[in-house]
């Protein structure tokens, strides 16, 4: 039975929902997993992930489609990201095949919290890693945890996409060689002082560029991004501090077999952002964020696309992948995995 939530006014904080799964690696492998109630962990003081982070994440959803299936939205593409991010970190892999199906197994133990079709709410799903053992010397774990909880989260956007402030900030937030390619919470550590300043001075996130040269544009906090040319060819940033966004992935997918756009992943100096004429961020929770301007010290940029609503380009590609996620536009092979 559906559960009695408002889905509409749900914002994006944790809910408790009824299982979470859990697998433990010792050993030398990971056991069984299952599914349990509780949402405690009990871990010793000096649990390496306490002391060095050891941790890495990650993030999709769960939603009904037009035709009232319960669908995730590429979870094979979170194992193998997720796979990248253990390796980085010194973790073992948890196998994707296993990722798959756990998150499969979740999902449907908590199908009452999947929102309804039209609500705009989803079943937000976080897989994570974690290395569970006591070190302090510097080194790896050796005992780690693999956990999944979902938890509803309303719609992104409530009466609208309007479009954002980013500003440039005088931060980095991946070194050349570094970890800003994987989806390590060590990067979201770093990222809260900056991201607090923004707020306080007014953005909405912050803009990071290239920390090597800080010429080039990477991506923001928690979403990589988009920029429209004059000629309507999608250009997106290409570098190797990148987290490599299966949103962003899937939309310049769209944009070139879908609707015949020209696609382009290439350096992005931010000297030439100016000319581009429409904006936007990509990621898992908004799909697309318009952005209206950016500030870079004394420098404002103002998209022609303005501030009032998401540009031409950008609300293609939005109505379009949020039509394949929904299932009212035929998907590539393999986009949506349903749950039953
Ligand atoms: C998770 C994340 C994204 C978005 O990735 P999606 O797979 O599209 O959700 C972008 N940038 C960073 C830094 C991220 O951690």
């Amino acid at each position: 039975m559906a559960k009695d939530i408002d889905w509409s006014s749900l914002g994006f904080g944790y809910i408790k929902t009824d299982y979470r799964y859990v697998s433990n690696y010792k050993d030398d492998r990971w056991d069984i997993g299952k599914l349990t109630e509780d949402e405690t962990i009990t871990l010793h003081e000096s649990a390496c992930v306490l002391q060095y982070a050891q941790t890495c994440f990650e993030g999709l959803k769960a939603y009904r489609t037009v035709d009232n299936r319960v669908v995730c939205f590429r979870p094979d593409m979170n194992a193998k990201r997720m796979a990248d991010s253990a390796k980085r970190l010194e973790m073992p892999v948890f196998p994707e095949e296993r990722f798959v199906n756990a998150v499969e197994k979740v999902v449907k133990a908590n199908m009452d919290y999947v929102p309804p079709f039209g609500s705009g709410a989803t079943l937000y799903i976080r897989p994570y890693m974690f290395g569970s053992n006591a070190v302090i010397g510097v080194k790896p774990a050796t005992e780690f945890q693999f956990r999944i909880f979902t938890t509803p989260v309303g719609p992104y956007f409530k009466g609208g996409a309007k479009p954002i402030s980013l500003r440039v900030p005088d931060f980095d937030r991946a070194a050349p060689k570094g970890t800003g390619h994987v989806k390590a919470g060590l990067n979201y550590a770093m990222s809260l002082h900056a991201i607090v300043d923004a707020h306080n001075q007014g953005y909405s996130e912050n803009m990071y560029l290239d920390s090597a040269t800080r010429t080039k544009v990477e991506e923001t906090g928690g979403a990589n991004i988009l920029f429209i040319t004059n000629d309507n060819t999608v250009v997106t940033p290409k570098s190797d501090t990148i987290l490599p966004s299966i949103t962003r992935r899937s939309l310049m997918h769209v944009a070139e077999k879908y609707l015949g756009l020209k696609v382009e992943e290439r350096e992005v100096f931010i000297s030439e952002v100016p000319y581009f004429k429409e904006c936007a961020l990509c990621g898992t929770a908004a799909v697309l964020s318009p952005v209206g301007r950016i500030v870079d010290h004394k420098n404002e940029i103002l998209f022609p696309s303005g501030m009032e609503k998401m540009g031409e380009i950008t609300q293609k590609l939005y109505d379009t992948l949020t039509g394949i996620q929904m299932g009212r536009i035929e998907p590539p092979y393999g986009w949506l995995r349903e749950i039953r």
